[in-house]
């Protein structure tokens, strides 16, 4: 299996830390407003990249933080005229379901980063001791320059970033030793949330947090970090400069980095006005058509969207879920039980549609590819299933489809919808049974449509129906 790996600049057989364990951390959203379909990229490719190690046999442990202390999050809680705290919670709640709708699993854990400070204080004294960080009036900065290996990841000199750095110097920033000494705890000004530690009351800078929380919750090796590519510089090579001083290992053997989704050919900013929620989005389609989307193109290639972009991908979408139906609605009415002679080599052939979405998922997880795979097989499905095909075939088509579709995280089985005269027979049947003083059954006709989302009313007229 291979992966482009940021810091070698070329992609590399995957070999884990551990034996059968892939341990990744994704950088995560700052919750301060709903997330734009940008966040949702990194949240859909490296949940891909998850389901697929899983598919493997890997026993993945995914974290991913939830960056909860940030400017952004104190300006909005200013601005609603609440706490930095109330504004964290309702976003992170609001991604959540969000990830739902997109078929992101949940990670194995969801550090805060305001719950791991206690963590990063002790990191920030270790660096200190070290050699690494030193203290001006309250602030903590990283020493850049004592770290030798600095620039690995971004492929930047020092002397070049050094030149591009001095303007940080007239910005009040001072009393740094370097320009490129970077901040990893900073001084609390009136009104924002603060934490004590042996500098002065504050809070932590962004970067010290994800190294902080990778290595609780991962470990001080890890074997892939992971997020969109603007978090190349300064991010994760601050990130790596912290670990590394601090634990005297490598970080992450491998760095993954999506491209940049823009719209419309544009950068999405809120300032040209084409930003676009997750939420927003979700108005308008099922967000397994932005999954799909996100899928269609490979994770380090840039994606536009646009709204052509999206029907597209909605129809290639409902072709695969129009597949699904028809081999179910066939299984359903076949009487012929187990596989033809003629029809084993017909199930043998899904073997190589398999074998095409394993290679594309192996060169660097080509979802590109794969889904194209899964368009040959469903075409295959589409042109030897029918009303004399046996239920072992169907079953067999439909198990692949499934199998491949569940790696992408594509929800393709239409929730069967209760039909109103299927409902009025189980109700018929519920009345005879409590006619009949069989209380069981007739509960349980009740309880399997509640299920369904029907309940039932009994009036004077008679029972009544509604949805839930
Ligand atoms: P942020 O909330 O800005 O820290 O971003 C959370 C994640 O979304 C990071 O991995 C970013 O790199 C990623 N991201 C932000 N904007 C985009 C975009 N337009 N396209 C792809 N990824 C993005
Ligand atoms: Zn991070």
């Amino acid at each position: 299996m291979k992966v482009y790996n940021t810091l070698s600049k070329s992609k590399e057989e995957f070999v884990p830390v551990e034996e059968g364990k892939v341990k990744m951390y994704v950088c995560g959203p700052t919750v301060y407003n709903y997330i734009h379909i940008g966040n949702a990229r990194p949240m859909i490719v490296f949940d891909t990249v998850r389901r697929y190690f899983e598919y493997k046999g890997y026993d993945v442990n995914y974290v991913s933080n939830f960056t909860d202390v940030d400017d952004k999050i104190i300006k909005k809680a200013i601005e609603e005229g609440t706490t930095a705290d109330v504004i964290s919670k309702r976003y992170i709640e609001e991604c959540k379901k969000d990830m739902a709708g997109m078929n992101v699993k949940p990670a194995t854990k969801h550090p805060l980063a305001t719950e791991e400070i206690g963590g990063m204080i002790e990191m920030i004294q270790k660096l200190i001791n070290d050699g690494y960080a030193y203290e001006k009036n309250g602030t903590v900065y990283f020493r850049t320059r004592q770290f030798k290996d600095y620039g690995k990841l971004s492929h930047k000199n020092l002397d070049d970033l050094q030149s591009g750095g001095r303007s940080l110097l007239v910005t009040g920033e001072d009393e740094k030793e370097d320009p490129l000494d970077f901040v990893l705890w900073k001084p609390k000004k009136e009104g924002e949330p603060a934490w004590v530690s042996p500098w002065c009351d504050g809070r932590p800078g962004w970067h010290i947090e994800c190294s902080v929380m990778s290595k609780k919750y991962l470990g001080e090796q890890i074997d892939i970090h992971a997020g969109g590519e603007d978090l190349v510089f300064p991010h994760h090579e601050n990130e790596i400069a912290q670990s590394e001083a601090a634990n005297g290992k490598e970080f992450s053997k491998y760095w993954m980095h999506n491209a940049f989704l823009n719209i419309d050919n544009h950068k999405m900013s809120k300032s040209l006005g084409n930003f676009r929620t997750v939420r927003e989005i979700s108005e308008q389609y099922d967000l397994q058509v932005l999954r799909f989307f996100m899928l269609s193109a490979h994770y380090r290639s840039p994606l536009n969207f646009s709204a052509d972009l999206m029907e597209a991908s909605k129809n290639g979408l409902d072709r695969i879920v129009t597949a699904v139906a028809n081999l179910k609605h066939l299984l359903g009415a076949t009487t012929v039980e187990t596989l033809k002679e003629e029809e084993k080599a017909l199930l043998e052939k899904t073997n190589e549609f398999v074998a095409g979405f394993e290679a594309a998922m192996d060169d660097d997880f080509n979802t590109a590819d794969a889904v194209s795979s899964v368009f040959e097989l469903v075409k295959h499905a589409n042109t030897t299933a029918n009303g004399e095909s046996s239920k072992e075939y169907l079953q067999g088509l439909l198990d692949v489809i499934l199998k491949l579709t569940d790696v992408l995280g594509l929800i393709v089985e239409k929730e069967e919808e209760l039909l109103a005269e299927d409902i009025e027979k189980l109700i018929e049947e519920r009345q005879a049974a409590r006619k009949a003083k069989n209380f069981q059954r007739a509960d349980e006709i009740r309880n399997e449509l509640l299920e369904k989302g029907i309940i039932l009313e009994d009036t004077r007229e008679g029972v009544k129906w509604k949805k839930a």
